[in-house]
């Protein structure tokens, strides 16, 4: 049981703090990579107002074809990893959602903006810094938007969070707790594998604990420290982690203990102190429902598909010209590229790393 269940249910009050998905024009979206996560947010722009799954870019003719019958995709806007390039003379796609394993994501990015398209790219951006920043400019340079798949940026109970904290709430901010993680199989072999996934577990889950100690602390961190641990190392081979602790600091002094693993089941936690009170959340970044408490008692700010509102929102961001509360942008994505980087030099280095954000 967390803290926070003991608490008497309360209503937040206002409900959400997301602009309203108003009518409009609609972003079509070719979706490269038709894997777990592709198949989700396909399923989920079904819903959509503004989003819609236009096209579809895979290596596996079999796959396409199943798409374009389940997704109603025409023949003329599917595409393979050869010649995806092509996607420039489409006036049918506006954009396209890179949904690969981690270290397909620069290059592809890279081509996408050649052919003049938006990109939407998962998370992690890419396998570092350097390569995350490329593409920033990449996208910069011909005018299009880059945005990354950062879906709990759009989550009601999130930004209700934010809203408190913003509205000192909580008081000072003091202290962050990130839990992030789940007990991988070796099934997973894009994830268990460097030259797919560019690291390990903090490549897939500690991404959540890094992002949501910057949004919900709400300021950049200054430096970090982390420690690694390795209990298979038949499993979990060189440059793939199993499981890193690691810490950060903030400008105002608040820090940030967190653990990133692929060792452990139903580690899904955020938790956030202030001199006033408290937020909790468990699940705090799952598909699910989440749930969150606050020295107030419990959110109740209802729950929409994590994905659907995530496309919509996003459409309006690239067609409208919105600002999310919090940015989703390349920007976004190089930052925590930078600390993914800091905290496999602490690693390996033993040393604080200083950030420069
Ligand atoms: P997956 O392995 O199920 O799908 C990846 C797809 O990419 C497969 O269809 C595969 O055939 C294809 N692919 C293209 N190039 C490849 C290559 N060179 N090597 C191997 N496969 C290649 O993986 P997934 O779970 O869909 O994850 C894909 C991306 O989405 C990852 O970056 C992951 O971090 C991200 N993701 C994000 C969320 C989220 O909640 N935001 C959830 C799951 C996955």
């Amino acid at each position: 049981m967390t803290s926070g269940q003991n608490f008497e249910q309360k209503s937040a009050g206002e409900s959400g703090r997301l602009p309203p998905v108003i009518d409009g024009p609609v972003l079509n979206i070719a979706i490269m990579g038709l894997g777990n996560y592709g198949h989700m947010i396909a399923d989920a722009m079904k819903y959509c107002k503004r989003a819609k799954i236009a096209g579809a870019i895979s290596g596996s003719p079999s796959k396409i074809k199943e798409w374009q019958s389940k997704y109603s995709i025409p023949e003329k806007n599917c595409y393979t990893y050869e010649n995806f390039d092509e996607v420039k003379n489409n006036p049918d796609i506006d954009a396209v959602y890179i949904i690969t394993p981690n270290s397909q994501h620069h290059g592809q990015c890279l081509r996408v903006a050649a052919a003049g398209k938006h990109v939407i790219c998962e998370k992690p951006m890419a396998i570092n810094a350097t390569e995350g920043q490329e593409m920033v400019d990449a996208c910069k340079k011909v005018g299009v938007k880059l945005l990354i798949g950062y879906r709990m940026h759009f989550e009601a109970n999130t930004l209700e969070i934010i809203r408190m904290r913003n509205a000192s709430e909580f008081g000072a901010i003091k202290f962050f707790q990130g839990l992030c993680g789940f007990k991988i199989d070796e099934s997973a072999k894009n994830r268990l594998n460097y030259e797919t996934a560019g690291g390990g577990a903090m490549m897939d889950m500690g991404i959540y604990a890094i992002n949501g100690s910057r949004y919900m602390v709400g300021e950049e961190p200054v430096w970090v420290t982390a420690q690694e641990m390795k209990t298979d190392p038949e499993m979990f081979k060189e440059r793939v982690d199993e499981s890193i602790t690691f810490q950060m600091g903030f400008p105002s002094g608040a820090v940030a203990s967190c653990l990133s693993t692929y060792a452990a089941n139903f580690l899904d936690k955020f938790f956030l102190l202030g001199e006033k009170g408290f937020a909790e959340m468990q699940p705090a970044t799952g598909y699910y429902p989440i749930q969150a408490w606050t020295h107030n008692g419990k959110l109740e700010m209802g729950h929409d598909s994590h994905q659907t509102t995530q496309m919509d929102q996003m459409a309006m961001i690239i067609l409208d010209g919105i600002k999310p509360t919090i940015p989703v942008d390349g920007e976004e994505g190089v930052k925590d590229m930078k600390i993914i980087d800091g905290i496999y030099k602490a690693v390996k280095t033993g040393q604080k790393v200083m950030l420069n954000l």
